[in-house]
């Protein structure tokens, strides 16, 4: 019998634990370990911070969806990984050994790397559903006194789309309140240019989003470092290709929120660059396991991956949920490979599909591969991208109670697109 240990029950860590207990032989023990009891949609959260969506609507507790599969939950943080040992130390001091251990645990928001960024500072997030809550009480305060609005990513942020999607969340619920009008906007992103999105771009992804900016009055700044920020003031180096400093600004704002830069979690950093990259990512072969430790997997915006290319101001890639999707499918197959003592042979789809809520319209986004030049490069604007999304939601959420173990992103967004088979 071999012990899967999975740490993280979110986007990639709950149909980990699911696909694991219906793929292998029941035989197997797994367990889930998580510091948080319930599983929250991440790609909800910017709802929430404008009251679109509350945590109950988008959240539910693991226990009784685990217990039905016959997984174990352990609800507490890991705070030491012992790879010789085959051991995980937990925050109560609990000590748990693993046959297979499936690192799962998403980014440590490093809000520190800028002076005054953050929820505990002067900026929002939409990062978690905690985030996203603050940021909605903070919102009523900002209804009730409006003015400029400052929203975007810092330098070293990877994910982007959620920056573009609030950006327009707000100002869709602004336009509704008929207050737009008392709200000057500006995006800030260190991108090179609006709708790289950390890819390169993709299709007409910079038309599209500066046409989408310039139709709802949001002014833009690329190649954006935020310096700092305090009270109601961000201060942004604009630099040009060349990565010189052109301008420098103030920008006064009453509300704002900006992405921070993703590292890895402290417990992966700690065990050392056989483990981590230099920012705490776990490193993993193209078969999602460690090259030094093999029976240490990894899946999800927790794993080190290249940047697509070199930007004046550093920028990351995007880990999306089709892929994070395929990285579990990976881990998995390489998992039963390894039980039955066959090689690994499964690799990951390294293809970036998205739905974009633009408030009241919505862009979808497909690169195949994700770095240019690609084999398809498409993306394609409509109130139906919003509607799909809304309805992926629905769907991803009644999966995850479910326990199902098909590949849900390949399933739904292939199929609203009308692309059926991807690799
Ligand atoms: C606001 C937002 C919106 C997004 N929207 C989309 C979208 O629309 N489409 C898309 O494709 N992608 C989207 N993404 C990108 C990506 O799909 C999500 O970030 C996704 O949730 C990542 O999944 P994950 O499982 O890798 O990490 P996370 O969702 O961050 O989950 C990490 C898990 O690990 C646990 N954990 C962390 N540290 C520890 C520890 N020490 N001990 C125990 N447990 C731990 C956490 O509690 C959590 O359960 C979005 C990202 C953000 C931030």
């Amino acid at each position: 019998m071999a012990h899967i240990v999975i740490v993280g029950a979110s986007t990639g860590g709950l149909p980990m634990a699911y696909d694991t207990r219906s793929i292998l032989e029941k035989e197997h023990k797994v367990t889930v370990i998580t510091n948080r009891a319930d599983f929250t949609f991440v790609p909800s959260n910017p709802w929430v911070a404008v009251g679109w969506r509350t945590r109950a609507d988008i959240s539910f507790p693991l226990e009784p969806y685990l217990k039905k599969q016959k997984i174990d939950l352990i609800v507490q943080s890991v705070e030491e990984i012992k790879p010789d040992e085959s051991a995980l130390i937990l925050d109560n001091g609990e000590r748990v050994e693993y046959d297979y251990l499936v690192l799962a645990t998403g980014p440590k928001l490093a809000f520190d790397e800028v002076e005054g960024l953050g929820p505990e500072n002067n900026t929002v997030s939409v990062c978690t559903t905690d985030h996203a809550e603050l940021a909605y009480d903070k919102w009523q305060e900002f209804l009730l006194d409006p003015g400029p609005i400052v929203v975007g990513a810092v330098q070293m942020a990877s994910c982007f789309g959620p920056a573009y999607e609030f950006a327009f969340i707000m100002e869709t619920e602004l336009r509704k309140r008929k207050i737009r009008d008392k709200v000057p906007m500006t995006f800030v992103t260190s991108e090179p240019y609006i709708g790289h999105l950390g890819l390169g771009g993709v299709g007409d992804s910079k038309g599209m989003l500066e046409s989408e900016l310039r139709n709802a009055h949001i002014k833009w700044i690329c190649n954006a470092k935020v310096t700092k920020v305090e009270n109601g003031v961000m201060f942004v180096d604009e630099h040009n290709d060349a990565g010189d400093v052109i301008k420098q600004h103030e920008l006064p704002f009453n509300y704002s929120m900006m992405l921070p830069a993703f590292k890895g979690i402290d417990a992966v950093a700690k065990v050392g660059e056989d483990l981590a990259n230099p920012r705490g990512f776990v490193k993993v072969n193209e078969y999602q396991q460690n090259p030094k430790w093999n029976n240490i997997y990894g899946i999800g915006v927790g794993i080190a991956i290249p940047p697509v290319e070199a930007t004046p101001v550093p920028t990351g890639t995007p880990k999306t949920g089709y892929m994070i999707e395929s990285m579990v499918l990976a881990a998995v197959h390489n998992i039963k490979n390894d039980i039955d003592g066959k090689a690994p042979d499964e690799t990951a789809t390294w293809n970036a599909i998205c739905l974009a809520d633009l408030g009241d319209t919505g862009v979808a986004f497909v690169a195949m591969p994700q770095i240019p030049p690609r084999n398809v490069s498409w993306m394609k604007k409509g109130k139906w991208v919003h509607m799909a999304k809304i309805a992926f939601e629905k769907y991803f959420i009644s999966k995850m109670k479910k326990g199902t173990n098909e590949p849900i992103f390949e399933k739904y967004i292939l199929r609203a697109l009308g692309i059926e088979k991807l690799k």
